[in-house]
Formats: C-alpha cells, structure tokens, sequence
C-alpha cells in the first residue's frame, strides 16, 4: 500500500474516534480529494494517557473496516528512534524516524570522505544550479554538512535496516523528521540530508524539516509568513532536485509536523504544492480531544460539567500538564478565565471559547492550549469520562468530523478555484 499524493495524519487521545475521523476522509472524495488518513499517536502520549500502540492499530482496522474504507491507511510510530522503535513495532505500518537527537554528533572521516565521493558527480554538473539564493555546492560545504548531519542520516539508516529485517521493506512508510532540530534546516542542508538518505539507500517517503517560525500546540502559526513561504517552496525545489539526482522515490514528499491547526500557513502550502505538483503529509494530530470536550459542552449537563471540571483542574495543576510541552506552548496567563467564570458560563460559551474559530470574538487561544495539555485529567476520570464520549458520541463525532474536513482538508488540500 502506498500513500496516496495528499496524505493526513489524526490522532485521537481515547481512540474512540477513529470512524469520526474518516468520516471527513470519505466526504473529502465528494470534493475530488483523495486524502490517505495516518492514525498518530506518540511515545509521551501513550505514556501519559496509558494507552499502547496495539489499541491505535485496533482503531484503525476496526473503523477502516466498518465504514468500508478500501484505500490505503497507515498507523503511525511517531518520533521514535532506535531506543523505543520496537515498542511500535507490531503495531505501525508508517514510521517517523527522528533524529533530531543525533544532530552534530561527530562521524568518521572515513564516512565523510564517502560521501563527498558519492556527490562528486552532482559537483561536477553544471546543471545542479537550482533557482535558490546561497545555493552552492562545494567540498567546503559539503564538508561544514557532513560535520553537522551525517551522524544523524547514520542514525536513519540503522533504524531503517532494523525495520526492513524485522518488516521486510516493502511493508511500510519511511519518514525521517528533522522538525525537532533546534534551528531550521537550509535548503541546502535539506538537499544534502536526502543525499546522503539517497547514498545509504534508504527509500525515505516523507521528510519533515523545521522551519521558521513558532509551531505551538493546538493554534495558529506565529511568525514571518513570507518567510515560511520562501523556506516552503525551497523545500519542494530541493526535494524534487533530490530525487532526480540520488534514486529517491518519486513519490517522496514534504511532510509538516504542524502541531495542529496552522491555519495561516495552509493557503500557501496548498497554493505550492499545486504550483510544483507535488504532494504533502500533514500532521495535524492533537486537536480531536478538543473537539471531545467542545462536544461534551454543547451535549450540556454531565457533559457540560465535565468539560468544567478539565477547566478546573487544568488551571490547578497548569505547571505539571505544561511540562512535558514547555517548548510547544505559549500560554498568557493574564488571559485565561477563572474557574469560578467558567463555571458560569453555558455550553455554547464553552465551546466558542475553545473552538478554533479566529472569526469568533470568544475564541481564546490560551484557553485553547491549556486544556489542549488537559488531556491527562480526562485519562484519570476513566470511565467516567468515557462512557460520556459514548453517550454524547453523535454531537461528538459531528465535530471532529467537521473539524478535520473544512478546517483542515479543504483549506490545505482543495485547489483553489480559477
Ligand atoms: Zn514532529
């Protein structure tokens, strides 16, 4: 099974919204979009809600299968490395190899010398120049490259093989995420990191890079628009250059760790990928539990009170839920209500103040991020919490589904008319 061009990655803290979710993927068809789901959960998010990668393979076969879904689908080991990538092994067809870790870790000269063999070729073209400022290949550089990310295309490689002996090659999706890197990769790091995934031979499907800009949990991008507009579409370049020139597949193709619901930055993703032809995988995962309790709050009563009460605790144990996102989140203290106020406050109150609606004047994006974090509480109410999920599972489903398929799908994968 092979990813088709546009490709999604949902994530679902409880699992219990699995046929919510592709809902949204077979009403996209009625829309020309041909959209494969990924179902993404990672390592920090099985721990702290005590779930296991089995139960997101259960959720997805289980929906595929009863909505009659006929197209590819893929379970996602998201982030590993080779410390915890057998964790995810019997349950994942799709694995996010991150190497962020293994940055500007040392190689062997021997290493380094190989690959300023193997691109020997590309710097004797003349052809290579691509139409990018500071594009410039040279030993120098390659060289400053290698020093830099060399160690860490290695690190791909052996968790690769790994997969391939256990899997068999053939049997699932490689990305490789540089997206937690603590600064953004250049479009010439970016096409040289693919050399030297193309010079060990590893059929990467997807490559995440970080960019410019801050990508916070659950709201919109802050930063430089027409920066991340340049530093897009020199990725595209590059990775189309990359596989012409290193016998990368040709279906590999850019893959955006948003975080969820980078809204701003949509429009121009999806005004590039049409104008090079090119496909995307957005990873979007985190929001569906958002969406969850917006549902509890508009079903009212029990679920009204348990939204409350996630509120509620959030706000008291704010410092220990934030930990684990310290670097993901930008929460305005100064800018959340009190407890008491929500408790006040009525289920559609609720749910405008949370959903992501930017045109809403109730939308608070720092209430958004700390009950986005809150989802530890609704793991600790146990059945409690659950048996609501399946009581109010209709005023739910309706929300994840609409949430995924127009605030995401269609913004970031419809071509725009004319
Ligand atoms: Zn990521």
């Amino acid at each position: 099974m092979e990813l088709s061009r546009f490709s999604m990655g949902v994530g679902d803290r409880f699992g219990l919204q699995g046929k919510a979710q592709l809902q949204a993927f077979i009403k996209a068809r009625s829309y020309g979009l041909e959209v494969t789901p990924v179902w993404n959960k990672s390592f920090r998010e099985h721990s702290i809600v005590k779930t296991n990668p089995i139960q997101v393979r259960e959720e997805a076969d289980n929906a595929t299968t009863a909505l009659n879904w006929d197209s590819a689908y893929f379970v996602d080991a998201d982030h590993i490395n080779n410390s915890n990538v057998d964790y995810f092994l019997s349950a994942s067809d799709f694995f996010t190899i991150d190497i962020a870790d293994t940055i500007n870790k040392s190689s062997l000269g021997e290493e380094i010398d190989d690959f300023i063999a193997f691109l020997d070729p590309v710097l004797r073209q003349d052809s290579i120049s691509v139409d990018l400022p500071d594009f410039k290949l040279n030993r120098n550089v390659i060289g400053e490259f290698a020093e830099k990310y060399l160690a860490a295309a290695e690190e791909s490689r052996q968790v690769y093989l790994y997969l391939v002996d256990k899997l068999g090659g053939n049997n699932f999706i490689t990305e490789v995420s540089l997206d937690e890197a603590s600064e953004p990769q250049t479009p010439l790091e970016i096409f040289l990191f693919l050399a030297a995934l193309g010079q060990k031979k590893i059929d990467v499907r997807t490559i995440a890079p970080r960019f410019s800009g801050a990508f916070n949990k659950g709201i919109d991008y802050e930063g430089d628009l027409t920066l991340f507009a340049k530093e897009f579409e020199a990725g595209l370049k590059v990775i189309q250059l990359a596989v012409n020139q290193f016998g990368l597949s040709s279906a590999l193709k850019m893959s955006i760790h948003s975080g969820s619901d980078k809204f701003s930055i949509y429009s121009i993703m999806r005004d590039l990928i049409y104008q090079y032809n090119t496909g995307l995988h957005l990873k979007t995962a985190g929001t569906t539990w958002l969406e969850e309790l917006i549902g509890l709050a508009l079903a009212g009563s029990e679920g009204l009170e348990i939204a409350k009460e996630i509120f509620r605790g959030s706000l008291e144990r704010r410092a220990e839920l934030c930990s684990p996102y310290l670097t993901v989140l930008n929460i305005d203290n100064s800018n959340l209500p009190s407890a008491d106020q929500v408790d006040q406050w009525s289920g559609e109150r609720f749910a405008e103040t949370l959903r992501h609606d930017q045109d809403c004047s109730s939308y608070n994006s720092d209430f958004r991020q700390l009950l986005h974090v809150g989802y530890k509480l609704a793991a600790e109410m146990g059945d409690r919490y659950l048996s609501a999920l399946n009581q109010h599972a209709l005023i739910i489903g309706e929300q994840v589904e609409q949430n995924i398929l127009e605030r995401h799908m269609k913004r970031v994968f419809l071509k725009k008319d004319g």
